[in-house]
């Protein structure tokens, strides 16, 4: 890694010396989004311990270091020029245990396994248990938030704190973490009670377009309780196409990577559709996929 690397690269070596977990300069972030789409990271780096992370992201801090935080990235879209900055990966935090019907699960743990632990509600989101908790992320059932007992993030003092239920903000599909960027470490979560997964299973893939790269719904649904996939189905945009971006025509609100989708022709995509559908409806669809670095 180090051969070749520039000035940059060795200053952000030097930052994070000592750490434990994979550091890769340069490395390609489409694979590690659902989306599979976009440019490379200056850096990406995978703690495999808490205390790791949240080091990672004070020492990137201190030193003005530009940093994301990713999980599953199934919420993703990374620009054709990629993030020139510090990418830091939960995956590596897979801690789990039970402790008096609470759950504490590490950041990276894939949501799927929460689900069938005692999690029904959020069965067949993909992503890790801290991008769920930073989204609020849920189905028409229920959302995570119903479950947290205590969130373990760091502040931007570079404190650990552990965070009530009340404290984490929680709104539709938001939460303090992500509109102040504190990473999550560790979640609490407590059971609900044991549902069959499988007819939800079915239900979703029936009902979305499960088996092509997208990064679930583009767009938040409107406060007036329309759909945000209603409104754009009924623009007739199931299936409008730029490159390899399109309209999924089995859920409106999805935009599919029919292979080599660029970041740029999904922008101009979602462009088209709010363009339309508010000169049709009067209602501004916002964006509920997130641009890395933006
Ligand atoms: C096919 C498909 C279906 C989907 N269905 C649903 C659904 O039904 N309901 C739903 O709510 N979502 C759905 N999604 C969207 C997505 O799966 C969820 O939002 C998921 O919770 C994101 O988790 P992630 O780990 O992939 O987060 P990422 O995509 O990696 O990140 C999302 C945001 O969370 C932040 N983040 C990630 N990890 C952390 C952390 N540890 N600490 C602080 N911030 C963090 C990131 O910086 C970013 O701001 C779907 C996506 C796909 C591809």
């Amino acid at each position: 890694m180090e051969a070749g690397a520039g000035d940059g690269a060795r200053a952000l070596l030097r930052i994070l010396r000592g750490l434990p977990g994979e550091l890769r300069v340069q490395e390609p972030l489409a694979p590690h989004t659902t989306f599979r789409i976009g440019g490379r990271a200056f850096a990406l780096y995978r703690p495999t311990t808490e205390s790791a992370l949240a080091e990672a992201v004070v020492r990137a801090r201190t030193h003005g270091f530009p940093w994301r935080m990713v999980g599953g990235g199934s919420k993703l879209l990374v620009p054709d020029r990629g993030f020139p900055g510090l990418v830091v990966s939960t995956t590596g935090l897979g801690a789990w245990h039970e402790d008096e019907g609470v759950l504490s699960v590490g950041a990276g743990v894939p949501l799927a396994r929460v689900a069938r632990w005692g999690a029904w509600k959020l069965a067949g989101i993909p992503g890790t248990v801290g991008g769920a908790v930073a989204m609020n992320a849920g189905t028409k059932h229920g959302a995570i938030a119903e479950q947290v007992a205590w969130v373990q993030a760091l502040l931007p003092t570079g404190r650990v704190h552990t965070f009530s239920p009340e404290e984490c903000g929680f709104t539709y599909r938001d939460s303090v973490f992500r509109r102040l960027r504190l990473p999550v470490l560790a979640v609490g979560l407590r059971p609900q009670l044991r549902k069959d997964l499988a007819p939800l299973l079915v239900e979703r893939a029936r009902s979305q377009p499960l088996g092509v790269p997208s990064a679930g719904c583009v767009f938040r649904n409107p406060a007036d309780g329309r759909s945000a996939g209603w409104l754009i189905d009924q623009c007739g945009l199931k299936g409008a196409r730029i490159g390899d971006a399109v309209v999924s025509e089995r859920h409106a609100n999805f935009i599919c990577n029919l292979g080599r989708a660029r970041a740029v022709d999904v922008l101009e995509l979602v462009d088209q559709v709010q363009h339309c559908v508010v000169s049709r409806f009067g209602v501004w669809l916002n964006l509920e996929l997130e641009v890395v670095g933006e």
